[in-house]
């Protein structure tokens, strides 16, 4: 045989394990019979591959369902401690580091405070490092178990020709090699995109947006992004920076946003513009515990709390028709752990000044709903970099190079 004709047959057979695999990793448990129904593989052909699966450990039986009449019908899915998946949130406050199993079952967590927004490359990186030795030593498995690493970061993610390179503006991070400055440290194979859209591919996948093609995520966390989903895919633009929704200009000369440029929306929205706007939250509390605190004086009658979380859902509403007007979406997630925590109170109006200030056909087959993956969904979006992989990749050679951005696919059973 030719080596064109190896390669064609490996292919087949790897794009067979791989269809396979994931109509069982999104709708399983299912029988074979179901598996060819869903698939369009021949019975042979999904019993071969399934032999495979199973022999690899990759697949494992789970029950049985009684067929009409005849045998029962066995049950298959993936097995979940077959390997491990590690997600990291590398936010502008924090670290956050979390393994999971195949079925994304959290296991074990490090979370560390950044001391300086981030800004310290050598701080975060050591933080990092770190967190994935906790959780691996947390959860007691063998490192090698490990089918990859995928790290969110705040900013736009390039993969440069030693790996992924982070540009974080408003960090400070000018063409940081993230991929390599941790590969250093580690064996692990590791994946590094935004955290906006590995919360997108979370949200996609698992959560509010399943079912949708054409979406926004978006991410409200000390500052804003957004993940951008076009036709069931990322829309990444010409360097990866497409979805830097919040620094789209709300305020022609208004207020300076960290980005160095004046009136983004960030400025407005992001958890730090609005602790800062509101100037009464208690000396030295966090973010998290600013924004509660002003979500309570809005409760208690407190006068400037609820015109400043009025002005928030308008500002947020304008923000989001731009987006409703520019890529036609079905569908706006709000999400980010900022937007899950005022999305509840502000989502009428929210949704009210969507309407004032979109076109009305676009904004008439749309809809704004709330993140359903919690404040945490950064680090499950991180860890669906490797998963992706490893589905990909038919449940094997998961072991392999940095992922190269931009070939991710939203459409979990494709
Ligand atoms: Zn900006």
């Amino acid at each position: 045989m030719t080596q064109r004709g190896r390669r064609t047959v490996r292919d087949l057979r790897r794009g067979n394990r791989s269809a396979l695999l994931r109509h069982l990793y999104f709708e399983g448990p299912l029988s074979r019979q179901e598996l060819a129904g869903h698939t369009g593989l021949s019975s042979g052909s999904v019993s071969n591959v399934v032999g495979d699966l199973i022999g690899d450990g990759v697949v494992e039986e789970a029950g049985s369902v009684e067929s009409d009449g005849g045998r029962p019908r066995v049950l298959l899915q993936v097995a979940r401690r077959n390997g491990y998946l590690i997600g990291v949130d590398v936010g502008e406050t924090r670290v956050r580091v979390a393994l999971f199993d195949l079925a994304l079952t959290e296991l074990a967590t490090a979370d560390h405070p950044l001391s300086d927004s981030g800004h310290d490359v050598g701080q975060v990186v050591s933080l990092v490092l770190k967190g994935l030795t906790a959780v691996v030593r947390e959860a007691g498995i063998d490192q090698a178990a490990v089918v990859g690493v995928g790290v969110g970061v705040p900013g736009i993610v390039e993969q440069g020709r030693d790996g992924p390179v982070v540009h974080g503006q408003t960090m400070g991070w000018d063409a940081v090699p993230l991929g390599a400055l941790l590969r250093d440290g580690t064996s692990m194979p590791l994946h590094v995109d935004n955290g906006a859209k590995t919360l997108g591919q979370a949200e996609m996948w698992f959560g509010a947006g399943r079912g949708a093609r054409n979406a926004v995520i978006a991410l409200l966390g000390s500052g804003v992004g957004a993940c951008v989903v076009a036709d069931g895919k990322p829309y990444r633009g010409a360097t990866s920076s497409a979805g830097e929704w919040g620094h789209t200009t709300l305020r022609v000369g208004g207020r300076r946003c960290r980005c160095g440029a004046r009136g983004c929306l960030e400025a407005y929205v992001g958890a730090e513009a609005l602790v800062e706007r509101w100037g009464g939250a208690p000396e030295g509390a966090s973010e998290e515990a600013a924004i509660a605190a002003l979500l309570r004086a809005a409760d208690e009658d407190d006068a400037s709390a609820r015109a400043l979380l009025d002005e928030t859902a308008e500002y947020l509403g304008a923000g989001i028709s731009d987006l409703v007007n520019l890529f036609n979406p079905e569908l706006i997630v709000l999400s980010g752990w900022t937007g899950l925590m005022i999305g509840p109170r502000l989502l009428p109006a929210v949704r009210e000044a969507t309407a004032a200030y979109s076109l009305r056909h676009p904004w008439d087959r749309a809809s704004v709903e709330l993140g359903r993956l919690g404040p945490d969904a950064v680090t499950v979006g991180a860890a669906t970099l490797p998963l992706a992989r490893f589905l990909d990749a038919g449940g094997a050679g998961a072991h392999g190079r940095d992922r190269v951005a931009g070939t991710t696919d939203f459409e979990p059973a494709s």
